[in-house]
């Protein structure tokens, strides 16, 4: 029979499926791939459930529904000062990572450039390659993750036709300056380049508030913010995302959308817009809450002398990997040892070997699940 797509068969399984499956076989705690693993808020379920007796169970509008729409709108508007119009400038996805996939869609021909930071999200570059797009990674250094600005700027040509940046970042819990931004986003004028600002812990971040890219008002109309309720409200099953930018992008993105997806869940949307504007009081505990849980993960693992890397935002620690191995090697080690899971940063790299030298803790766990796997790192064996 003839062959698939060249493209599609060069992608391999997700790394979080990888790792996942063999902590479930090995019996591990699985500290790896990012979900709760309690569940969100209660009166949110029960929302739910109410919605799901109100006859909203056929398709959604293919932009989402309205309500949801000025909901988001109103989130931006009070929260950041950003306004974006809910009738042509927000588009609701299934899940960010539909949002992802739907803009490099609708903007990438093949032969265009897409410059991206590494460690990367793994959808980003599977996304491009599948639009037949040319990836250009910039590496984020450790310890501190910042980057270089030569080498960015030896990754612009007249090619570069997206920048796509993930604010905070996982897998590093790295929040960009404004000065960082600012200096991206002069370039995104200068060479006249796109920015996929990928914002899905906008509300995870333990130092300062949050600044979205788009809040810089020069380039707002060049940049397409996307977000999703997944960590926010621990509910990852749930596939509810946003994408916001121009009338003009979003019309190109809701062209790829209807035609992958159509429309997003209809009932979660409904419920999603009832939940919004009750939740001042859960965003304040959310943050707090998790800033708890990176506290108990970090203060144990320092005591177990891991050497680690503070987050200033995510769900997510980075620890060192000991010399002489390499970070997947470790990384089955500490489950077939320890019984712990965790994600190793090598797949998260296109061209620096950094990511061999660390591995990811997810620390969004009830403290009983942390104390446990910091109680099996501990062990001897
Ligand atoms: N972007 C980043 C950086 C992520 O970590 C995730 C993880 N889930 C996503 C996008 C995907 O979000 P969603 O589950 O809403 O598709
Ligand atoms: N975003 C999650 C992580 O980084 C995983 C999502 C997925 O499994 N695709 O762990």
């Amino acid at each position: 029979m003839k062959k698939h797509n060249s493209e599609v068969l060069k992608l391999e399984e997700s790394i979080f499926s990888t790792i996942t499956q063999r902590a479930m076989k090995e019996g591990a705690i699985n500290l790896a791939q990012g979900f709760p693993d309690f569940d969100g808020p209660a009166w949110v379920v029960e929302l739910a459930k109410k919605v799901l007796g109100e006859n909203k169970n056929q398709y959604a509008p293919s932009m989402g529904v309205m309500a949801l729409r000025q909901q988001i709108s109103e989130l931006y508007q009070k929260t950041y000062k950003l306004h974006y119009k809910p009738e042509t400038e927000i588009l609701i996805t299934h899940g960010a990572t539909e949002g992802i996939y739907s803009t490099i869609r609708a903007l990438i021909n093949p032969g265009d450039e897409v410059i991206v930071f590494e460690p990367l999200y793994d959808s980003y570059a599977a996304s491009v390659q599948m639009a037949r797009g040319v990836l250009k990674p910039v590496t984020l250094h450790a310890p501190d993750f910042s980057f270089d600005r030569a080498e960015f700027k030896a990754q612009l040509s007249d090619k570069t036709k997206l920048l796509i940046i993930n604010n905070p970042h996982n897998p590093t819990g790295r929040v960009f300056s404004k000065e960082e931004i600012q200096w991206l986003g002069q370039l995104a004028i200068e060479f006249d380049f796109y920015i996929l600002s990928d914002e899905v812990y906008e509300f995870l971040t333990f130092k300062e508030a949050h600044q979205p890219t788009a809040l810089e008002s020069s380039i707002k109309d060049r940049v397409i913010t996307i977000s999703s309720i997944g960590k926010t409200l621990s509910f990852t099953g749930w596939k509810l995302g946003w994408v916001c930018a121009t009338p003009e992008l979003i019309k190109s993105i809701h062209n790829v959308h209807q035609f992958v997806n159509f429309c997003a869940n209809h009932p979660l949307q409904v419920t999603l817009a009832e939940a919004l504007p009750q939740m001042d009081h859960y965003l304040k505990e959310f943050r707090f809450d998790y800033e708890k849980r990176r506290n108990l993960l970090m203060r144990g693992l320092v005591e177990l002398d891991f050497k680690v890397i503070e987050p200033s935002g995510t769900y997510f620690l980075l620890a060192q990997v000991p010399q002489g191995l390499t970070s997947l090697e470790y990384c089955y080690q500490l489950i077939s040892e320890k019984k712990v899971a965790t994600i190793p940063l090598s797949p998260f790299y296109l061209k620096s070997k950094e990511g061999d030298q660390l591995v990811r803790f997810c620390f969004a766990k009830k403290a009983e699940t942390l104390n446990l796997a910091l109680k099996n790192l501990g062990r001897n064996t």
